[in-house]
């Protein structure tokens, strides 16, 4: 039968491996704690804390890549509203710069989603040369509001990939 390991076990577990991860020594982390003996320690130690550690590290990663996520599309979030302002007023310079600030949001955002598809893929709502265009576009039809609505949703189309 194998043998229980004592640390493992022990309730206090977690402040033990905290302490041989700090590089604690053996000896001192059972000297500790009444139950333990150093050989049980190293043993631990030796077995068990590449594993726990291991864990842990991915744990650790899946927590911090959602809290990137949520960052980004905050980000994006903001990206979009400066975008949507500066069309209002044909600020191209400023609605320029929004657009590649929120390409480079969604590249990031792709990425971290594991979404990022390495093959080259035509998709014209992302493309820098189309957004740039349609800014253009939309900005030099301001003033002439019926010919911009159709624009708009013309424009709407191509980008869902349908033509109209
Ligand atoms: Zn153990």
């Amino acid at each position: 039968m194998p043998r229980r390991c004592t640390v493992c076990a022990h309730p206090a577990t977690h402040a033990i491996d905290k302490a041989l991860v700090a590089g604690e020594p053996y000896r001192s982390v059972a000297n500790r704690y009444e139950s333990l003996s150093q050989a049980a320690v190293q043993r631990h130690e030796e077995n068990h804390l590449p594993a726990l550690l291991a864990k842990a590290k991915e744990a650790e990663e899946v927590a911090h890549a959602d809290d990137l996520l949520a960052d980004v599309r905050g980000l994006q979030a903001r990206t979009l509203a400066i975008l949507e302002a500066a069309e209002e007023t044909s600020e191209h310079r400023i609605a320029l710069s929004a657009i590649r600030e929120a390409r480079s949001n969604l590249e990031l955002l792709a990425k971290l989603l594991g979404e990022l598809d390495e093959r080259p893929v035509v998709n014209l709502n992302i493309s820098p040369e189309w957004l740039e265009l349609r800014t253009v576009i939309v900005g030099a039809l301001g003033p002439y509001r019926d010919a911009r609505e159709s624009v708009l949703s013309a424009i709407e189309g191509v980008g869902n990939g349908h033509t109209r």
